[in-house]
């Protein structure tokens, strides 16, 4: 349904989203996780054609973004980070415009009756957009995206901003629309994609690190047998030594901890105790072991220890973006 290949935007020298590749079946919900400056919105507005991609291809319903633009875009409804309303129109006449924009076919009264009414707008429909409370004004921004019923929705933090009741009634919406459409839903809230999706890209420093479900995810990084080694020493060094360990199946880097001190994940072969064989083989290379425990992670923290570079460096910048 929605194919993204070898996707990398640059900012001139700033590299946003760098070589990710995703795919979304039809009628999945797709959650798009990570901390702000991951590259969502990037790569969401790429997906709907609305920025260029520095390198790479994005197919919608088999239609390449950048070849077939009009057959691309027709399938995709696209809720931005900042809906693009006109503050001076009213609900109707916004409706109205965006109709005609998007050569809407469909009988006009009778489908933004039906959108208005899905969104639990039509009472505000002859007031001023200027006037609307921010949860109404992303009602109507989701409403702009619906007309055209088209089955892709591409909806970039849609209940950012929104008070707790809001919050709810637009998960339960995108819930619902999931029943009919292929979504794909962005947010840096963990709880959120959670509720509502059924898979999870997890994006970090414009790089996929999770591409998983939910279940999975927690499956992965949080059984009894998996370890967490805090190791002093470069990762280049000590990597390879890992992956030699026979009783270790798979190792995943999770960043510096202390300074010189590298956190990895390690998976075990067939639930193999391989701590004395790890203890052995780091010590004969000369690499202290300076902390070692079992894994139980709730989703919240692997996506913490995901993203974690992320964090510190906004920490270290002083600001949240
Ligand atoms: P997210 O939506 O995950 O918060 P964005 O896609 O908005 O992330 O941004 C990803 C990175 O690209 C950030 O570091 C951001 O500062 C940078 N960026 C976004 N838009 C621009 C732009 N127009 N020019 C330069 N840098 C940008
Ligand atoms: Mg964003």
């Amino acid at each position: 349904m929605i194919e993204v290949k070898n996707l990398t935007k640059r900012y001139g020298s700033h590299c946003a989203v760098n070589d990710i590749s995703f795919r979304v079946e039809e009628g999945e919900i797709l959650g798009f996780l990570g901390p702000n400056g991951a590259g969502k919105s990037t790569t969401m507005n790429i997906l709907t054609g609305y920025l260029s991609a520095t390198e790479g291809t994005v197919t919608i319903n088999g239609h390449d973004i950048l070849d077939e633009p009009n057959e691309a875009k027709a399938s995709i409804g696209y809720l931005p980070e900042l809906p693009p309303l006109y503050l001076d129109m009213t609900v109707r006449e916004y409706l109205d415009f965006v109709f005609d924009l998007k050569k809407c076919k469909f009988n006009r009264a009778k489908h933004i009756a039906e959108i208005c009414k899905l969104m639990r707008i039509d009472h505000v429909y002859h007031r001023l957009i200027k006037n609307l409370s921010k949860g109404y004004r992303q009602r109507v921004g989701f409403a702009q995206a619906l007309i055209g019923n088209p089955p892709v929705l591409i909806l970039d933090e849609p209940t950012v901003g929104l008070d707790p009741k809001q919050i709810i009634e637009i998960r339960t919406l995108i819930k619902n629309l999931g029943k009919h459409h292929t979504v794909i839903l962005s947010s840096h809230i963990l709880p959120e994609i959670e509720a509502v999706c059924d898979r999870i890209v997890i994006i970090n420093n414009g790089e996929i690190v999770a591409d998983d479900t939910a279940e999975d995810l927690s499956a992965k990084y949080s059984s009894d047998r998996r370890m967490l080694a805090r190791i002093a020493g470069p990762e280049k060094d000590v990597l390879p030594l890992l992956k030699s360990i026979h009783g270790i199946a798979d190792v995943a880097v999770l960043g510096e901890k202390e300074p010189d001190v590298i956190e990895y994940a390690l998976e075990p072969n067939d639930g193999a105790d391989f701590r004395k064989e790890l203890f052995a083989a780091l010590a004969k290379a000369g690499r202290p072991l300076v902390g070692l425990k079992s894994m139980e992670m709730s989703l919240e923290e692997i996506f913490i220890s995901l993203t974690r570079e992320a964090r510190s460096a906004t920490i270290q910048k002083g600001g949240n973006d």
